[in-house]
């Protein structure tokens, strides 16, 4: 086997020609600029993308370490989570922390959970963690680093969590109920007052997975778009989780997680103070915490304010449902369920999806999908405005070709997610290795 390993240069290269072989790279990146891409980036504007790297770049090397350090990061973190507390029902005990992503605040708040049953409930062994099967895989992630046992709802027809199977699901283990706001799969938000009544008759945390919907939802709730209770306002909704790096549209690595109650956020937090390098605290998994992010979010924030947000809520609803029309009126495709926002999956009964997905991908589309069942999945953002028509004609092509080539889910990704997706569950484990091997694969 050839050694392809990648070497330090023995002499530094010329900064110009490192970011001109960078800029070259990136063309071959998907097109998200274009709208081409329907996940992964959420683009407000060219103008805006530029505030973010000038805010970005003024505090690249600070650290949020050590917020006695830098009192500007400080005062950033804080006055971010105190905008979106304001904006998700947060009450005079409430409060938060800046975290680098949904997943870090999901993880934030299953440690909180376990360490509060730990503190009150003495004997307790094996916590367990009541979810929906659509809650994000960074809840089971969580599950698996802190050792709390996840334990699975199924959804209803209208792919929202089954209330009573919930119910059903509670054990004196249950240390935490899980819902989303809306979930990625299929964009629609759990009954969060049902399941926060469950919660709150035992006694236990309700936390809702707002990493989607937290920055959108109050806006399309002031556009007169109806959305049902879903935040902090719900009694027993005990904590909430917004990214920023989504619908926030702020850079990459900001997140928000929230608490009704401060005391909870001390099971959070970590201290240690036997170290001989010093008194340790952190509030977060991180430890270096990188300021550009935390500058960045506030950036974001102050310059689009109330009014910038609605604006962008308005555009990102008025495509969606220019899109949801638009694939509704094809014959053979049918959308999942009634989605609460702007995300949505679409599938058909007549063609193979899966080889629709191919051939919009050979069209110059990046598409994500679904399993169980297969569907192509859409996250809209102001980055679609314009690509509309272009998106629906090319989908209106590739139905009819599927249609007259009914083969096509035969080869390409179409037969690899098919194989995959036939497999029984007790092949599951079949299923993470492959995916294990492909992720070995990828950074080989
Ligand atoms: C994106 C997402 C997450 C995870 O957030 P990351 O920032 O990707 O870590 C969690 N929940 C939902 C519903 C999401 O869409």
């Amino acid at each position: 086997m050839t050694d392809t390993r990648v070497t330090l240069p023995e002499q530094g290269l010329d900064p110009d020609a490192v970011l001109a072989e960078m800029a070259a790279l990136k063309e071959g990146d998907a097109r998200w600029r274009a709208g081409r891409t329907f996940s992964l980036v959420y683009h407000q504007s060219d103008e805006h993308t530029a505030l973010l790297q000038r805010a970005y770049a003024l505090f690249l090397q600070e650290n949020g370490l050590n917020p006695a350090a830098f009192r500007s990061l400080r005062k950033f973190e804080t006055e971010v989570v105190s905008m979106v507390l304001d904006l998700l029902g947060g009450g005079p005990g409430s409060g938060g922390t800046l975290s680098s992503g949904g997943t870090e605040s999901i993880l934030l708040s299953v440690k909180a959970y376990r360490d509060h049953a730990r503190a009150t409930r003495p004997g307790l062994d094996r916590p367990e963690m009541v979810l929906p099967i659509s809650a994000h895989p960074a809840f089971v992630k969580a599950a698996h680093y802190f050792d709390v046992t996840p334990v699975f709802i199924p959804l209803d027809p209208d792919y929202r969590a089954n209330v009573a199977a919930a119910a059903a699901a509670l054990s004196e283990r249950t240390v935490l109920v899980v819902g989303s706001a809306p979930a990625y799969p299929h964009g629609v938000i759990d009954p969060i007052p049902e399941l926060a009544r469950l919660a709150a008759e035992r006694g236990i945390g309700m936390h809702v997975d707002a990493c989607l919907g937290g920055m959108l939802l109050p806006f399309l709730r002031e556009l007169g778009h109806p959305v049902p209770p879903f935040d902090l306002r719900v009694p027993g909704v005990t904590s909430i989780s917004a990214d920023l790096h989504k619908y926030g549209f702020t850079a990459k690595g900001a997140s928000t997680v929230l608490y009704r109650d401060l005391a909870m956020r001390q099971h959070q937090f970590f201290a240690y103070g036997e170290w001989p390098g010093g008194l340790f605290g952190s509030p977060t998994l991180a430890g270096t915490r990188p300021g550009g992010a935390m500058a960045a979010a506030w950036a974001a924030m102050r310059s689009l304010g109330r009014d910038g947000y609605l604006r962008s809520a308005r555009v990102i609803l008025d495509t969606t449902r220019a899109l949801l029309e638009g694939i509704a009126a094809i014959p053979g495709l049918r959308v999942l369920g009634a989605p609460d926002m702007s995300v949505f999956a679409y599938t058909s009964d007549e063609v193979d999806i899966l080889a629709v997905a191919d051939q919009m991908e050979g069209r110059g589309w990046l598409v994500d999908r679904l399993q169980r069942p297969s569907a192509i999945h859409l996250m809209i953002t102001p980055a679609h405005r314009d690509i509309v028509p272009a998106y629906l004609g090319d989908l209106r092509d590739a139905v009819a070709h599927v249609r007259a080539h009914p083969e096509a889910g035969q080869s390409g990704q179409a037969a690899m997610y098919g194989m995959l997706g036939r497999l029984p569950e007790s092949e599951q484990g079949l299923v993470r290795d492959l995916i294990l091997q492909h992720l070995d694969g990828t950074y080989r």
